[in-house]
């Protein structure tokens, strides 16, 4: 089967496999420039993946050692995986926004360890029970610790995107769309050239995690041990109000490229699609439905935990693997954190772990 699709005008895609991943695959995009091939993404650090990468390059007629930069629209492993693998072969620059340039950093610098006690920190703020957190704690015995954290010493880019501006490539107009949500610093890249079929919108959107057709991404709650991200406290209302309000970001980055309207969307995973203005529309509706239900909820007090745990999932909160209720509690508190803002919910005064109710 082949693992190449050629979207006309100069770009094409490449189907690299994730492994042990329900999301299959990531599409890594070669754009032709007159300075050599560049790729928007690069896919999962695996033998395997890097074999149908490569040969992928091969089958668009040129080869790996021929490219000359690298484009991620954000740092998670899936996207910017095989980065330094394809620097270290063609000496391509690689570019990211600084703001998960800084992510990747701290990722390079902290000690696992240090990242699993502030998961504990967190888990615990967060209401999680203590079954939950103790495996976090054994910390003389890493390995028994549940799930691993991929990608602990990402490449460092060496280009910054900077948002609105065009990406220095010869021939190309490829402009970077500040996205964030999914991660601070996600960007979509909007090729700003008519469709190859003359489909009628304006341009092409490369759009990573950030507009999926099927699929809505996780949001983020931009954790960073050092400063913002911090466990809320109980006097809960004003460090909710400093710290970043990821779900909010991602609604006005829907909307933001909703208007763009571009002709085309290539995402990152599942299909290429048109019509992203009412996909964005969509997916603003499911999330303002999404934030009424949780509002019902909130009618009891509810820390994050208890929250996620009456939320509606794919499967039911029993069958939830570790990881995955990890990551569910954080969404659960994105989501409080967005009522929070918008002064539809607010910590109970004095409540430890910190409650939160509709008002
Ligand atoms: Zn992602
Ligand atoms: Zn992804």
């Amino acid at each position: 089967m082949t693992q190449v699709t050629d979207h006309g005008g100069g770009v094409r895609s490449i189907r690299v496999p994730i492994p042990d991943n329900p999301l299959g695959h990531t599409l890594v995009y070669l754009v032709a420039t007159d300075a050599g091939p560049v790729l928007v993404d690069t896919g999962w650090d695996d033998p395997a993946s890097w074999d149908t990468l490569t040969r992928g390059i091969t089958a668009c007629g040129t080869s790996v050692e021929e490219i000359h930069g690298v484009v991620i629209t954000h740092h998670h492993p899936d996207h910017h995986g095989l980065s330094g693998r394809v620097r270290e072969a063609s000496g391509a620059w690689i570019a990211m926004h600084a703001a998960d340039t800084a992510i990747v950093r701290r990722t390079r610098e902290n000690r696992p360890e240090r990242w699993f006690a502030y998961m504990a920190a967190k888990l615990e703020a967060s209401g999680a029970p203590e079954e939950h957190i103790a495996p976090l704690r054994e910390t003389d015995r890493p390995s028994r610790r549940p799930g691993t954290l991929p990608g602990f010493s990402p490449a460092l880019p060496d280009r910054e995107i900077v948002p609105g501006e065009l990406l220095p490539l010869p021939g190309r107009r490829l402009r970077a769309i500040w996205t964030p949500g999914h991660t601070p610093g996600h960007v979509c890249l909007h090729l700003e050239e008519a469709h190859p079929a003359r489909l009628p919108g304006n341009g092409r959107l490369f759009s990573g995690d950030h507009l999926l057709p099927r699929i809505t991404p996780h949001i983020g709650l931009y954790e960073d041990p050092d400063t913002h991200g911090r466990p809320p406290t109980a006097n809960g209302i004003e460090s909710l109000g400093e710290i970043a309000d990821p779900l909010g970001d991602y609604l006005d980055s829907l909307e933001r490229v909703g208007r763009l309207a571009p002709a085309e969307v290539l995402p990152a995973h599942q299909h290429v699609f048109t019509d992203a203005p009412s996909r964005v529309t969509e997916l603003l509706a499911h999330h303002e439905e999404r934030l009424d239900g949780l509002l019902t909820l909130l009618s009891t007090p509810l820390t994050p935990w208890q929250l996620a745990e009456r939320m509606e999932w794919n499967r039911p909160w029993a069958e939830i693997p570790y990881g995955s209720r990890n990551i569910a509690v954080s969404e659960a508190e994105a989501h409080i954190r967005r009522l929070v803002k918008l002064g539809r919910a607010e910590a109970v005064p004095g409540s430890d772990p910190v409650t939160y109710a509709a008002v």
